[in-house]
Order: structure tokens, then sequence, then C-alpha cells
């Protein structure tokens, strides 16, 4: 059987990550641009105006992204067990007959619409911050106003105005805070979802193949993994739970050992599973 190279998608996911970090810069220079020492409804208006396209555009780009992408893995996934099975020799070869199975357009779809909502989560998380922002900073400038005028002092002093400032700068830095409660920089946030769902695109394409031409064991991918993952390494899994032998479920790992967050570990498809080693 031909050595088939892990799937690597470094350079696509790191072209979307890039284009997050520089909307996140952009709408973080447009809130820079406020004068803060008095920011006028406006000003705060068309401040709002120009950040909401920003994201629209992150969202645009984005939702293409993941159109093009997770079909691209679940394809590469597919090749993954065509080859595997000897179907064809090649991975070039296996991509020119890839067709998905029913399974796997329903697999397909449904991991398009989840990686989209999650990554529509991180800009939605942005807007609402940005416009609290603004709010609060407007609201902290006309205050700062009145008093200076109460005072009989023409300008808003240091202190107020770095304040003010503050408030503006963190609307970018704070981040996402997942199901879990855990805080995220939205970059890495978008790191993270893509690579996971990429990788189990992957593995599910592989699934639903193998089992679409009757095969119902695979062994896990190794790359020398220093994480939980290692122990899982060249070991052979079910694709089904009733398929007979003593081999360990793939939906029933335990999550904190493989296929976790980031995994990059894939399933390569095997008929008998007792002529590999690395079986139990
Ligand atoms: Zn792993």
């Amino acid at each position: 059987m031909a050595r088939i190279p892990d799937p690597n998608y470094d350079r696509d996911i790191n072209r979307l990550v890039d284009a997050y970090k520089r909307g996140i810069l952009a709408i973080a220079t447009e809130l820079s641009r406020l004068d803060v020492s008095d920011i006028s409804r406006a000003h705060a208006k068309a401040a709002l105006a120009e950040i909401a396209a920003i994201l629209r555009d992150i969202n645009a780009e984005s939702a293409a992204w993941v159109a093009e992408y997770v079909p691209k893995a679940a394809t590469d996934g597919v090749a993954r067990a065509i080859v595997g099975l000897g179907v064809a020799n090649t991975l070039a070869e296996a991509e020119k007959i890839v067709k998905f199975n029913r399974i796997n357009r329903e697999m397909v779809a449904s991991a398009i619409a989840d990686t989209q909502a999650d990554l529509l989560a991180v800009t939605q998380n942005i807007d609402r911050r940005v416009r609290q922002a603004v709010r609060q900073a407007t609201a902290e400038s006309f205050r700062a106003n009145m008093a200076s005028g109460i005072n009989g002092r023409r300008t808003i002093n240091a202190d107020t105005l770095a304040g003010i400032r503050k408030t503006l700068g963190q609307a970018t830095d704070t981040g996402i805070i997942d199901a879990a409660g855990r805080r995220w920089k939205p970059e890495v946030y978008v790191d993270t979802v893509t690579r996971t769902k990429l990788n189990s695109a992957h593995r599910d394409a592989t699934i639903n193949e193998a089992i679409g031409r009757e095969t119902y064991y695979a062994q896990i991918s190794s790359h020398g993994a220093r994480d939980a993952c290692r122990n899982w390494e060249g070991r052979i899994v079910k694709l089904v739970p009733d398929a007979p032998g003593d081999y360990p479920y793939v939906g029933d790992l335990p999550r904190r050992e493989i296929f976790h967050p980031r995994c990059r570990h894939v399933l390569s498809p095997v008929r008998s599973p007792e002529n590999i080693r690395g079986g139990i």
C-alpha cells in the first residue's frame, strides 16, 4: 500500500486567521481614531458603521473559506480511504474518483454549517463588545466634557482621557469565551475551531467511505505525537460498534486522549485487522 502523507492545512488556516487578525487590527485602528476628548454621537455612529463593514467582510471571507476547505478535507479523507483500500494507487489518482456518498454529503453539509456558525460567533462577539465600548466611551467623554464646563476648566484631565482610550482598546482584545468558560483570543479560537473541524471532517469522511465499501476497521495514523494520543498511534479501531473482534469502537474513544481539539491524527481503513501490527 502506498504511504499516504498526513493532511496539512496549516497554510490555508493561516490565511483565514490572518484575515481575522487584519480585520481586528482595522477595527482597533478605527476605534483609536475617535477623538476621545469629544466623541459625538455622529462620530460614534460613523465609526460603528465602518466597523460593521469590516465585520461583514470577515464573515463573507470566512464563510467562503469554510465552504471551500471543509469539502476539501472531506475529499482528502475519502481519497485516503480509497488509496488505503487499494481502489486507487496514489492520492492524485484517488482525488479524481472521489465522490461523496450520501452520508458524506450530509456530513459535509452539517460540518460546513457548524463551522460557519462557530466562526460567526467570533465576529458577533467582537461586534457586541465594540458597540458596548463605544457606547461607554461616548458617555464617559460626554460626562467629562460636562464636568470640565462646571469646573471652569476647558480640558478633560489626562487620566479620564486615558481611561476612555482604555475602554476602547479593550474592546478588541478581550476575546471569546467558549462553552467550557475558557477565554480565547479571537485568532487563536479561529485557528483551533478550523483545525479541529477540518480534521474531524477528514476522519468522518474516511469512516463513511470505508463503511460504504464494507470495511469496518481502521488504523490510527502515527506522527510521533507527544501528548496522550501517542498511546493510540497505530492502534486498530472498529468503525461500527458491532464489527467482530476485540477492538475499541472509534466513537467510544476517550476524547481527552485522542481526536481532541487540534488533534492531527487521521484514520486509514483496514479490511482485515488481524494482518496489521498494532492491533491489540
Ligand atoms: Zn492526536
